[in-house]
């Protein structure tokens, strides 16, 4: 019954785009129905750790184009990260489901410091843990953040939640109708091929330390519940 394959405990990877609905700020029914699915998965026994992006509100690179200093840019996407942490509190919690968000920039009032023993603590007692403020450093991502938490608290997979596309093809799907899905893919060949699985610093970190990584489309109905508790949907990368 694939029972086997059953996860204990994800780290999930949601963009900002997720959070936006392709526009700036929040997309409220995007955010409630993830949330839905999240506890769901809870409920059916899974320990979820949560990375949130931030590029609906700001992204570094894009401020620095805009004449902003790349590190106060890069602070400005992180602060963005928080507001969807909250956001996505609100909505699990209004599921019943009890949530802790952990910000690598401290900030007392709205969330708690990154503390991993802790976050482990709270996972084992069934709430879900929201990572925010991506690592607290300019110049990295939330993707490459979502590995390494990924990897300090001991989840057995990363799952990659993307808007437009469900998984890793071939070549661009959305521009070339021979594009093929992968349902399993190497590391070696996603970066020989250069294939859209996650920026290359993520994905050398996650090579390097034999992480489990799975990329699903987040729109369909019920898909985040089925990354999460391990079915196969979308595309596995591994060594
Ligand atoms: N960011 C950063 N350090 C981190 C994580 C994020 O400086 O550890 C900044 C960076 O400017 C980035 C922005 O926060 O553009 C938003 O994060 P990201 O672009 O990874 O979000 P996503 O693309 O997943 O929405």
């Amino acid at each position: 019954d694939g029972s086997e394959n059953r996860h204990r405990r994800v780290l999930l990877k949601l963009s900002g785009e997720a959070f936006g609905g392709g526009e700036v700020g929040i997309d409220t029914s995007v955010v409630r129905r993830v949330a839905k699915e999240i506890h769901e998965a809870v409920q059916q026994g899974v320990q979820v750790a949560i990375v949130v992006g931030g590029g609906n509100f700001f992204r570094g690179a894009e401020l620095q184009q805009a004449g902003i200093e790349r590190s106060r840019g890069d602070y400005m996407g992180m602060l963005g990260t928080v507001m969807n942490c909250l956001a996505l509190q609100d909505f699990l919690e209004q599921e019943g489901q009890a949530t802790r968000v952990q910000t690598a920039i401290t900030m007392g009032q709205v969330a708690e410091p990154y503390i991993p023993l802790k976050a482990i603590r709270h996972l084992e007692k069934g709430r879900v843990v929201i990572f925010g403020a991506g690592a607290g450093m300019p110049y990295f991502s939330t993707d490459t953040v979502s590995i390494q938490r990924a990897l300090e608290i001991h989840c057995d997979a990363v799952l990659m939640g993307k808007n437009g596309v469900d998984g890793v093809y071939t070549a661009d799907p959305r521009r070339d109708a021979d594009a093929k899905l992968f349902t399993t893919l190497s590391y070696k060949r996603a970066l020989v091929d250069n294939l859209a699985v996650m920026d290359a610093a993520a994905l050398s970190m996650a090579r390097d330390n034999d992480a489990l990584i799975r990329v699903f489309g987040l729109e369909g109905e019920g898909n985040v519940t089925r990354a999460l508790v391990g079915e196969e949907i979308g595309t596995l990368v591994f060594n």
